[in-house]
């Protein structure tokens, strides 16, 4: 889903936050579903990675609140804190007393976080009720994070390397969380039930979530590259038939990424999908599922050409995301495009697997008309700027122009293949990434290909010049330095031409050739002079 850069949390390091790494969060959370109120504990196992200015920075939003903060081994005297703005708590302590390298903080937690009324596009906690009226509870916080719900250090570039999940519901209720079930105990006197998870893989903060409502559990299994993976789904008692037809889809999908672009990145933690109340989110081991058990987007087709209502979307794109955005993360939302882009191409993958290649790359095509080029598609690191909505689309096309101009699809699936190895479970900036593709495509582009798609709004312009000599060819609406070959048409032959942004004789176009047509999968305009 989304990152609309419009959040107000700090997203940039500070000296409060970068003297500590997060190994391990450990939640548990009493839900008041009647009274709408969280009440919860969260224990921070961390790594002193720098010198302790005694104070650290824990992000918990308004009006949640904390109640309480102590350090483990330290006879737990309760620690001083206060808070800084409405997002923020400062916490003082002598946190590396015992000088092993690391602590462990205990924080207590309560209130009611604020209601997403716009859910996946805004964030908070859907408060919602099912057809029966019974309670039916998730949470979205991908653009205003996790800390709308629970205390945590809420920024991309620091993720537990493994996380413990205690809800506990009223009974009749099923609460889901990410990764494996741990332990489910039923309390006699409070007729409450607790569900605990289990989650051992890196994971981002704003993956982290619960899922709670009068759920039917259908279990089933993949046999995949890494051997058995098991999947899980969970839809609302009621909807069996439905769920289990639609996701049909999901195993030849499984297929389909694992021999394209890798191996699931978290087979220790299985492989979920939960019928939840918004049409959807790549929640890591647990994707967020709202869209009607219908194909397309809601029952449209981004693409306009047909072939996205053969499959559906929701499953598709959040399930991309397992390998695009869980198990690489961009360090920074300025960098969604990592994550956006990629996994927005994953649709095409998808569609070129069961459909074929022709009606996946008029899926690709049709999407162009919906390429906004308002903004770049990248924003600026450290000022929770997500840059342009066009890090979907856009940055996919860029990946598909990539795709073309490296005329070797092989290659490029094993470029794919790589790039989800080398960086499996890493958190990346946009120039790690950048400089990986470019050892792959050689010298055919150069470095300015990164800066004209994702730092600029512009469409490069293909500008093919008549003369008495033939036909000259250069970019117009380039950023300097820009160099890509392009594949023409000309009466029904295709010709490949490297162009700059200086004119160059081709010699295959002639001053009697009667049609010349830029090819359909390069984002770039042609205008003749
Ligand atoms: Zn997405």
């Amino acid at each position: 889903m989304a990152q609309a850069g419009e959040e107000s949390i700090s997203c940039a390091d500070n000296r409060e936050r970068s003297w500590w790494d997060v190994r391990e969060y450990r939640l548990t959370v009493n839900f008041d579903l009647d009274r709408r109120q969280l009440n919860g504990e969260v224990t921070i196992r961390a790594a002193v990675v720098g010198k302790s200015p005694g104070v650290l920075q824990i992000d918990l939003q308004e009006p949640m609140t904390l109640t309480g903060a102590t350090l483990a081994g330290a006879d737990r005297r309760p620690l001083s804190f206060s808070r800084i703005n409405g997002h923020s708590y400062h916490i003082k302590g002598d946190f590396d007393a015992a000088g092993t390298g690391s602590f462990t903080l205990q924080l207590s937690f309560s209130g009611q976080p604020a209601e997403a009324l716009r859910a996946p596009w805004d964030g908070g906690v859907v408060y919602a009720r099912d057809s029966a009226g019974r309670h039916w509870w998730a949470v979205a916080c991908q653009d205003i994070g996790a800390s709308v719900w629970f205390p945590c250090k809420d920024v991309p570039f620091d993720e537990p390397d493994s996380v413990t999940l205690s809800y506990t519901v009223p009974e009749y209720y099923t609460a889901v969380g990410n990764g494996m079930p741990d332990q489910q105990v039923f309390n006699e006197m409070e007729r409450t039930t607790t569900f605990t998870w289990k989650v051992r893989n890196p994971v981002n903060l704003y993956n982290i979530t619960f899922y709670i409502g009068d759920y039917a559990r259908m279990k089933s299994s993949y046999k995949g590259i890494k051997g058995r993976l098991p999947i899980t789904y969970y839809c609302l008692s009621g909807h069996e038939g439905r769920a289990r037809r639609q996701f049909r889809q999901v195993q030849p999908m499984l297929q389909c990424f694992e021999q394209k672009i890798g191996p699931y990145p978290f087979y220790a933690d299985g492989f979920k999908i939960v019928e939840a109340p918004y049409l959807g989110m790549e929640h890591q081991g647990a994707i967020a599922y709202g869209n009607r058990y219908g194909n397309g987007y809601l029952g449209k087709d981004r693409s306009g050409s047909g072939v996205g209502l053969l499959f559906d979307f929701i499953i598709v794109h959040e399930s991309g995301h397992e390998w695009f955005g869980n198990s690489i993360t961009a360090s920074d939302v300025a960098y969604s495009w990592i994550q956006e882009g990629f996994t927005s191409y994953t649709e095409t993958i998808l569609a070129e697997c069961l459909f074929g290649k022709e009606q996946a790359y008029s899926y690709q095509r049709g999407k162009r008309a919906i390429i906004l080029n308002d903004l770049p598609p990248e924003g600026t690191p450290g000022q929770c700027d997500g840059g342009s909505g066009d890090h979907y689309d856009k940055s996919a096309f860029m990946i598909h122009t990539l795709r073309t101009i490296m005329r070797d699809d092989e290659r490029f699936y094993a470029m794919l293949r790589q790039m989800t190895d080398t960086f499996r479970h890493r958190i990346v900036d946009g120039k790690t990434i950048e400089r990986f593709l470019l050892d792959w495509t050689g010298n055919v582009i150069s470095p300015a290909f990164f800066d004209q798609y994702l730092r600029t709004a512009a469409i490069p312009v293909l500008c093919l010049e008549k003369s008495a000599a033939g036909y000259a060819v250069y970019w117009d609406n380039a950023v300097p330095g820009f160099r890509m070959p392009v594949l023409l048409y000309a009466d029904g032959r295709e010709v490949w031409v490297t162009v700059s942004t200086e004119p160059v004789p081709v010699r295959e176009l002639h001053l009697d050739t009667e049609w010349i047509r830029l090819s359909e999968d390069i984002l770039a305009d042609i205008k003749f002079l």
